[in-house]
């Protein structure tokens, strides 16, 4: 099967590049020419039975199927299925990368941690750098002031220690050692009912860009790509037949997805952990394993190999 263009990559993200590494390799090892740097796609069409990705600056590529996976601000979603207005959802994230040598023994354990607040909460994890360990983390703080949707917006530490102000020191290390600090305005989309025109389809935030509060942007991204491959590998000669499977097995799944992240939001920032009294009862009833077991117990027990198709 010829596949016009892979519009972007699957990952974005320092923490991400190894992975990306390694796909792009394994790419390439099958087919040297696919990939193509530095092309900028505006759009997608089926025109007389082929798919074409319609190239900025002019010109087009044709193929089989296209595959949009432009990210949130999709040029090919934008295409099938026209603008899509991101809405505020009333939260700043910053995101940075601190040296652990730099950090105290605490911040030092292979663990993942939320530490959660009644307007704001930080989620800390260890990655690795060319062999130098860092804690990477996002800190997500209700505020009415809008910020741009861009990832890549610097934050200054002061804003950011204003925003964290009476938070314990050892989030407020986070912020002070981190190499660089960025901050942006988390947005949200109405999510599609459908993800496929023709023969032009999409996999990723193209398609269902959502909050990070559960972590599962990638994962959804992932899932997505490998059930799309298992769809077009079962019907390779009926592409708009084998994209209708794809959405009957993903777009549920990916808005139910989409909206428990947002929903977590309220669970994350709670007024009743203002008082230690009420904070311990909130943590034992939204935190207790059950409780945790119940909202992601779904999520990570799908089987993207075995899901019907
Ligand atoms: C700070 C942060 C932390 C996150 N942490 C997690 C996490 O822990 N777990 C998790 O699952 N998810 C996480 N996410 C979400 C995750 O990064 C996204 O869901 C994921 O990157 C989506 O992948 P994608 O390939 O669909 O889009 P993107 O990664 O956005 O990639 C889109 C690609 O398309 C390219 N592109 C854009 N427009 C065009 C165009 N017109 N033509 C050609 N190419 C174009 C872009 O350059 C980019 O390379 C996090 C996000 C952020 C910002």
């Amino acid at each position: 099967m010829e596949i016009a263009a892979l519009s972007g990559s699957v990952f974005s993200g320092r923490q991400q590049a190894e992975l990306q590494r390694v796909l792009y390799e394994n790419v390439i090892r099958l087919k040297s020419d696919a990939v193509h740097f530095g092309v900028r796609s505006i759009g997608a069409e089926t025109v007389n039975g082929r798919a074409r990705l319609l190239l900025d600056g002019g010109g087009a590529v044709e193929g089989d199927v296209v595959v949009g996976c432009d990210g949130a601000h999709s040029r090919v979603r934008q295409s099938l299925f026209g603008p899509a207005p991101a809405r505020y959802t009333g939260a700043n994230a910053w995101r940075g990368l601190a040296p652990m040598s730099k950090l105290k023994p605490q911040h030092r354990q292979p663990l993942a941690s939320t530490w959660i607040g009644p307007t704001a909460h930080v989620t800390t994890y260890p990655v690795q750098r060319n062999g130098e360990q860092f804690v990477s983390f996002s800190a997500q703080v209700d505020s009415p002031d809008w910020q741009t949707e861009s990832w890549s917006e610097r934050g200054e530490l002061s804003d950011a220690l204003k925003d964290f102000d009476g938070w314990h020191q050892d989030i407020l290390d986070l912020f002070i050692e981190s190499e660089n600090l960025f901050r942006w305005g988390l947005f949200v989309r109405d999510p599609l009912d459908t993800w496929s025109k023709d023969r032009v389809t999409l996999v990723g935030d193209a398609c269902h860009s959502m909050t990070p509060y559960l972590g599962m942007g990638v994962n959804m991204t992932i899932e997505d790509a490998y059930v799309l491959a298992r769809c077009l590998e079962a019907s390779p000669d009926d592409i708009e037949a084998a994209l209708k499977r794809y959405d009957a097995a993903r777009v549920e799944r990916t808005n139910k997805t989409k909206a428990s992240s947002l929903a977590m939001l309220g669970i994350f920032h709670s007024p009743e952990l203002e008082k230690i009294d009420t904070a311990r009862q909130y943590i034992q009833k939204e935190w207790s394993p059950d409780a945790v077991r119940e909202r992601y117990e779904w999520l990570i027990t799908y089987d993207a190999t075995t899901v019907e198709i």
